[in-house]
């Protein structure tokens, strides 16, 4: 079987090609903006909320924080001669921003593309129901891709993705993608799975339904500390299902994808699974800086650092002492999965999913039984179809795992 090139995944945080020698800091190419740190729905599995100090943060990006991250942008690029940086828009729920000031801040962005030469690629991700005609046509004019975030159809979208007063948001989020496809943008869709579904019907709700052809489905935020359900029988059939069926329609799943091209021997790394320095960086509504954002889920205040643009460059960050156990802990796996035959394709799994109150980040995954059984059901699957091309006429190597 042949994989080209990954699905296009506007999170991707780490580009191999570009990954600094061992320790040398890493020069950031890749920031989480939050444009609004409130949501105006209630998801019940949401990791944002369940860290309280995003309360004491400004419901939206300050005028303060917006001028002086400009600034500490451009400065940036310029120290380190970057023609390439990419911005995603985040929340809460980014559209909560108010749509003057986004295209104010657009038009700043641009005029630092002008002035350095480094292009700023820029996405947001969104819960979709907000959309109208004003913001597709900001989206249009300022080449901002779109991601939506949905889980599958209504019975059960509508089990976690609900508004404040518990009420499914299936319909408004569909209402959301239509009106971008009516101005001719196509979204990325994200997903989260549920154990407890079937993800045929995803596959074919996303694929059938929605006419999405490239999306993610990623697994519940974890953990050690929750317990979750396996995943192992979820993303099984998932993988199933896409083999048999979906594969040769051209659709592709980007942790699936990722798994995948590890298991070849190939840099893995997706959102999801894969070996890789974590290297995010999060612009908080205050103007603060801080690690990757799905870090909160650890607890209170886990996030929380004084570094600043007001006061401090985009590199400044680093000297603080969670952004840096984060980008240690994601360099540094456990006996458990140095020892690992997936290590290459697993990497430890998602650096949040590592976590435990007594060891911190030091354990495997809380899913390394169930990636175990996915990444052995998937190489027992694909191993028999690969042909290895090995120098001259020697027998081919034998196969991991
Ligand atoms: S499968 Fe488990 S032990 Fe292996 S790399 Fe992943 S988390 Fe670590």
């Amino acid at each position: 079987m042949t994989i080209p090139d990954a699905a296009p995944n506007p999170f991707r945080q780490f580009n191999p090609a570009q990954a600094p020698a061992p320790g040398e800091p890493p020069v950031f190419t890749f920031l989480l903006v939050k444009l609004a740190s409130r949501c105006n729905i209630n998801c019940t599995y949401c990791y944002w909320f369940r860290d309280a100090e995003v309360y004491k943060k400004p419901a939206v990006l300050t005028f303060d924080a917006e001028k002086a991250f400009c600034e500490k942008l451009e400065e940036h690029i310029k120290e380190f001669g970057l023609d390439y940086f990419m911005i995603v828009f985040h929340g809460g729920e980014p559209l909560l921003f108010p749509k003057r000031r986004f295209a104010e801040l657009q038009e700043r962005l641009i005029e630092i593309e002008e002035r350095t030469g480094c292009m700023i690629e820029r996405g947001v991700c969104t819960n979709g129901i907000l959309i109208d005609e004003e913001w597709t046509a900001l989206f249009i004019k300022y080449e901002i891709s779109v991601s939506v975030s949905i889980d599958g159809p209504a019975d059960i979208n509508d089990q976690y993705r609900v508004d404040f007063k518990g009420r499914g948001t299936h319909a408004d989020v569909l209402l959301g993608i239509e009106k971008l496809r009516a101005a001719g943008l196509e979204p990325g869709i994200i997903s989260v799975c549920n154990p407890a579904t079937d993800p045929a019907r995803i596959l074919a709700y996303i694929v059938d339904e929605l006419g999405v052809t490239r999306f993610d489905i990623l697994p519940p935020d974890a953990t050690h500390e929750d317990n979750p359900p396996p995943i192992a029988d979820y993303f099984i059939r998932l993988f199933d299902a896409w083999y048999d069926t979906y594969a040769a329609r051209g659709v592709r799943i980007s942790t699936l994808d990722a798994m995948i091209q590890g298991l070849m021997g190939d840099a893995a790394f997706s959102d999801t699974i894969g070996l890789g320095p974590v290297e995010t960086v999060t612009l908080m509504s205050d103007g603060t800086l801080e690690p990757l954002d799905v870090l909160r889920i650890v607890g209170d205040a886990s996030t929380k650092t004084d570094v600043s643009v007001m006061n401090d460059g985009l590199q400044g960050v680093q000297k603080d002492f969670r952004w840096r156990a984060a980008y240690e802990a994601s360099l540094n796996l456990c006996q458990t999965c140095r020892d690992c035959e997936y290590m290459d394709a697993c990497g430890g799994g998602q650096l949040a999913q590592r976590w435990s109150a007594e060891r911190k980040f030091d354990n495997p995954s809380v899913y390394c039984d169930s990636w175990k059984r996915i990444l052995g059901h998937i190489w027992a699957r694909i191993s028999p179809t690969l042909v290895v091309e090995y120098g001259g006429n020697s027998p081919a190597p034998a196969p991991q795992g």
